[in-house]
């Protein structure tokens, strides 16, 4: 999402006639996205801020250096106390008001902005993208903000604070979007929001048994030469019979469900405030993979939450070994201020949260390890994105359940969908030869 949004500020600012510096040094602006979601996050982006203020303080005075993101809405004018340095202070609503608050910066007109106020309609306001480049997957892949905010309060979680409650766009809009980037080239488009399933669960009506979430899916899978629908993040208690079931019936919507667990222990669920169990996530996992065989599973885990037992941690890995899981995001717990979690009694030491998060990763990578080397031999449907980032004699894709492909080409292939070969698995890659047949 982060990504999403710094994209739509790059792209305000070249409508405006700014231009993308090749190097901070060389910047007359910098903008700091920041993530407020783990405090090793906030951290990193206060110690970048505190050296470019030095470098730019001693080199390039006129720069103009801002903050925003979720640590801009959190922490608002206490960054400027911090780092007085930093002239601009954008919350997450107003991250659309960048072109602007910088016009009155560089014409003196304000000698510094902190704007963190909520604001009406801001959810609909992130829409710009920035023009395909050919090198990378910009211009064949895109992602789409469909709504802000969050109403899930997760205990742990600093989200619903810094993004506000749940705000959705009109499907219309979104469709519009959609089909203004398929006409400039796109391919696969990546419906974004914090609880993605739950999109328009208040404001639009469902219509023949079909939610407001499901409504947009079969909007957008009704774009003439889109060829890939995905969505990120989605909760499990959104997964309604109609949203599982469209998994069978749109081939546009790609196999795979990044589907964010947190925990294998229902004790845990429970404080975390999550809204399943752990049977109800594994039964939808099933129901998931009855509907559409190969679907790719992601999830989320979050290791060290107050009061997590030796028992606890136990029922992760087992629901690991159980699940099977493509793809795990492991995150050590990190106190989050103002959060429930943040005052519930015993905390773990970091000592124990490390040993617990390595020995799960140790379990996770394998599994994932063992998923890849299943795919050799097999022939996977392969979106060409643009060149391999480590190797760019190479060409680089996904294929629908979302694992990485590299393989041999030219640009001629980049933006097909070609069947590829697989031939080799590294710990996170798979290696290939593409078939003669283009599915495009
Ligand atoms: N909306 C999404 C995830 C948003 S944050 C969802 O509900 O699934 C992305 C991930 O960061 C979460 O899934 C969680 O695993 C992790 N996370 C959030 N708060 C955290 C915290 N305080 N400490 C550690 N990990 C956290
Ligand atoms: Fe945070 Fe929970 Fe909302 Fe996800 S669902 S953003 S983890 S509060």
């Amino acid at each position: 999402m982060n990504e999403r949004d710094s994209e739509a500020v790059a792209a305000q600012l070249m409508a405006k006639g700014y231009g993308v510096a090749p190097d901070e040094s060389q910047a007359d602006v910098i903008l700091l996205n920041t993530c407020s979601v783990r405090d090793s996050a906030e951290q990193k982006a206060l110690n970048k801020m505190d050296s470019l203020a030095g470098q730019v303080r001693k080199h390039r005075p006129d720069t103009l250096l801002g903050f925003m993101g979720c640590m801009a809405q959190s922490r608002g004018e206490e960054l400027i106390d911090q780092l007085p340095d930093v002239d601009l202070v954008l919350g997450t609503q107003k991250i659309h008001r960048a072109g602007q608050y910088l016009d009155d910066l560089f014409a003196g007109r304000r000698e510094r902005v902190v704007d963190t106020d909520a604001e009406k309609g801001s959810e609909a306001a992130i829409r710009e993208h920035l023009p395909e480049t050919k090198n990378n997957s910009a211009g064949i892949t895109a992602f789409v903000s469909i709504m802000q905010g969050c109403n899930q309060f997760c205990t742990f979680c600093i989200v619903p604070y810094t993004r506000g409650r749940e705000r959705c766009r009109n499907i219309e809009d979104i469709v519009a979007e959609c089909r203004g980037l398929v006409d400039d080239g796109v391919k696969e488009v990546t419906l974004l929001g914090q609880i993605v399933n739950s999109y328009g669960k208040r404001e639009i009506e469902s219509k023949d048994g079909k939610s407001a979430f499901v409504q947009l899916i079969e909007a957008v899978h009704e774009i003439n030469g889109l060829e890939r629908i995905r969505f990120t993040s989605p909760h499990p208690k959104g997964y309604g019979k109609d949203l599982v079931e469209s998994y069978g019936r749109l081939p546009k919507l790609v196999e795979n469900a990044h589907l964010p667990v947190q925990s294998g222990s229902d004790r845990m669920l429970k404080l975390m405030h999550r809204g399943y169990t752990r049977d109800r996530f594994v039964e939808l996992v099933n129901q998931l993979r009855a509907v559409r065989s190969g679907i790719g599973v992601g999830t989320d885990i979050i290791v060290g939450f107050p009061g997590e037992t030796e028992e606890d941690f136990e029922h992760t890995l087992s629901l690991c070994k159980q699940v099977k899981f493509d793809n795990a995001f492991l995150f050590k717990y990190s106190k989050r201020r103002d959060t429930p979690a943040a005052s519930m009694p015993d905390q773990l030491p970091e000592e124990l949260i490390e040993e617990r998060h390595a020995h799960l990763m140790e379990v996770t990578d394998e599994i994932r390890q063992r998923k890849l080397q299943d795919y050799i031999g097999r022939r996977m449907e392969v979106l060409v994105e643009g060149y391999s980032r480590r190797n760019t004699e190479r060409l680089e894709g996904r294929t629908r359940c979302n694992k990485i492909v590299i393989f041999e080409g030219g640009d001629r292939f980049i933006g097909q969908v070609l069947e590829v070969e697989i031939e080799s698995a590294t710990k996170t890659t798979l290696y290939g030869n593409p078939a003669i047949i283009n599915l495009n």
